[in-house]
């Protein structure tokens, strides 16, 4: 079948993968899964040969109307829809979602995702390994950034194993990596619009000291025994999080 690039579909082939990948989930009978971009199946089977039921959401019709007459319904519900309009707190809480993400877009599916932390048991993701080693950068290194901080404030986070392309289907030009994602909390206790502006504006300055970077008084920045002089990349994802509740306080 003729694979289209505009939804990011490189389809996995490599048993040896879909095995590591199952075995990372280790998905039990019961567990309510969803899988998003399920493609031609190639990780939805091995899912159903260890779970009851399957949630699937899948953009492109054909792929999700094949799916949809391989499986009977009451082992796979396919939802052919965008996963970035999809509302996961129509669904009960506890999930785990999975899936060999479009790469295209899964800086955006990643910060839809977290605003459904309080819905999620765990996720396991294939990306692109570039997006993985920015969710999972300390501070102060050169990949650490808004993806960072927004997810290290929700997730707990481990990146599992690297994928080289040739496991795809065409190979893409990057190299992929599997990563974990474990919610901290059910509900942040601080405004998560408010870390949102803050985070944005800081790292759309990440050259600039925190001074410049942040209209924050003199007296706060001590107040948080923040140094202004610092860069924002030199800030934990706690020390955002103080900053938050700061300018909350305020
Ligand atoms: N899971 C399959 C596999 O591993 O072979 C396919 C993975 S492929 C990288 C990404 C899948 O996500 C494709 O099936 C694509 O059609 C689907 N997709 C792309 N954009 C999507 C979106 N916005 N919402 C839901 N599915 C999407």
């Amino acid at each position: 079948m003729k694979t289209r690039k505009r939804f990011g579909q490189y389809f996995l082939h490599d048993p040896g993968v879909l095995k590591r990948i199952v075995e990372a989930i280790d998905p039990a009978p019961g567990d309510a899964i969803v899988e998003i971009g399920p493609g031609e199946g190639a990780l939805t089977r091995p899912l159903l040969e260890r779970v009851a039921h399957l949630t699937a959401i899948e953009i492109d019709r054909d792929l999700a109307a094949t799916l949809s007459r391989d499986f009977p319904a009451e082992r796979l519900s396919v939802v052919c829809a965008d996963v970035l309009d999809f509302d996961f707190s129509v669904l009960p809480p506890g999930l785990r979602v999975v899936g060999n993400l479009p790469y295209n877009i899964s800086t955006p599916i990643l910060f839809h995702l977290a605003n459904y932390a309080g819905q999620v048991r765990d996720m396991h993701f294939m990306l692109q390994r570039e997006v993985v080693q920015r969710m999972v950068a300390k501070h102060s290194t050169p990949d650490y950034g808004r993806l960072s901080v927004m997810l290290q404030t929700r997730f707990r986070m481990q990146k599992l194993f690297n994928v080289a392309p040739g496991a795809f289907r065409p190979p893409p030009k990057v190299e992929s990596a599997v990563v974990r994602l474990v919610p901290i909390a059910a509900q942040p206790d601080w405004d998560q619009a408010v870390l949102e502006r803050i985070v944005r504006q800081a790292f759309s300055a990440r050259r600039k000291t925190l001074r410049n970077a942040l209209p924050l008084e003199p007296a706060e920045y001590e107040e948080l025994g923040i140094d202004p002089k610092l860069r924002p990349e030199n800030l934990s994802p706690a020390d955002y999080l103080r900053i938050t509740r700061r300018v909350c306080a305020r």
